[in-house]
């Protein structure tokens, strides 16, 4: 096999092109911050293609109904986006807590798509906003799945797209990480929800780090779907996030820590959702 070469696209006609020439197997390489970590394999033979200096696939368009992120657009500027905070809090808020300064200058939300660690903080959130996916495949064709069914086969990820109808009206992520600054998730949560009238509508949970891809706490969301916020309801809602983790890791050494860990990261996500302190009185009795 011919040894690494290099490509770096100045567009997506040169992108596609690049993609489409290669004989050899080809990889794309974003800000590095998961592939270029020391003692990782980096890729020796084929074709690397940088995707970092392609015009229009750094951008956030939050004007239209959905909304569109190019694949190459930097935590950082997802973190600090006013059009898409307006939208999705939890995304901004989810992409804020992604390592340090440093990392979130460089890490891009394709790579952190691609990368699909467990513990990805982006990903939950992404799968309640129910995220769709634009692609170039390695015939340079164009195509769009949703989130959870792609692969690095399926080839570069050129756009991230929120369809606005399936955006609620209140979002949150929370995360525990081993210590308070650039810590990977140890569980993080992502919510999605409709709230009036001191009443849940449709609500959405994911979490991360319980599987290797975020998993759907179906229970958690029946357990406020439709109902009232009280303590007891709160309570219950506990009851099913510990549940949800027993059912995802029996058996694992974390599970107690995590069981426990769950309840107050919910209440924590139910807080920020709803714009309540997380030492409000509801939450103390919650858990009396
Ligand atoms: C110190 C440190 C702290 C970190 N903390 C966090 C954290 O708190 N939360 C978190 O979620 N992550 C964290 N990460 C992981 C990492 O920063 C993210 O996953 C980041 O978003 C990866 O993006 P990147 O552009 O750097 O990807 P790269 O390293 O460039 O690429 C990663 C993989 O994705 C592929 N890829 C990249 N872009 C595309 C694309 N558009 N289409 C198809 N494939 C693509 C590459 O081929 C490669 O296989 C941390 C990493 C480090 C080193």
């Amino acid at each position: 096999m011919m040894p690494l070469a290099i490509a770096v696209p100045a567009d997506v006609a040169e992108l596609r092109a690049a993609i489409v020439s290669s004989m050899n197997p080809v990889r794309f390489l974003a800000g590095g911050t998961d592939m270029l970590i020391v003692g990782r394999a980096l890729p020796e033979a084929g074709l690397l293609i940088d995707i970092t200096r392609v015009a229009d696939m750094a951008f956030i368009s939050t004007d239209g109904p959905d909304i569109y992120i190019g694949a190459a657009t930097t935590v950082a500027t997802v973190a600090s986006h006013a059009g898409l905070r307006a939208r999705l809090p939890a995304l901004c808020n989810a992409a804020a807590q992604c390592g340090s300064v440093q990392i979130r200058n460089r890490a891009t939300i394709g790579g952190n798509i691609a990368n699909a660690a467990p513990a990805a903080d982006l990903m939950p959130v992404l799968t309640v906003a129910g995220a769709l996916l634009r692609l170039i495949g390695r015939d340079g064709m164009q195509s769009e799945i949703v989130l959870g069914d792609y692969t690095p086969a399926h080839g570069l990820i050129t756009d991230v797209i929120l369809p606005g109808a399936g955006l609620l009206r209140r979002s949150a992520f929370v995360k525990l990480g081993p210590r308070e600054d650039l810590a990977i998730s140890r569980l993080n949560l992502a919510l999605l929800a409709d709230f009036q009238d001191g009443c849940f509508g449709a609500v959405r949970i994911a979490a991360g780090a319980l599987s290797h891809a975020p998993l759907i706490l179906s229970f958690a969301e029946a357990a406020l779907s439709g109902r009232k916020l009280e303590a007891a309801v709160l309570r219950d809602f506990l009851s099913t996030l510990a549940a949800e983790v027993d059912a995802a890791i029996p058996g694992r050494n974390s599970q107690l820590y995590k069981r426990r860990a769950i309840a107050g990261l919910g209440l924590d996500l139910i807080a920020q959702a709803l714009g309540l302190s997380p030492r409000d009185r509801l939450f103390e009795e919650a858990v009396e």
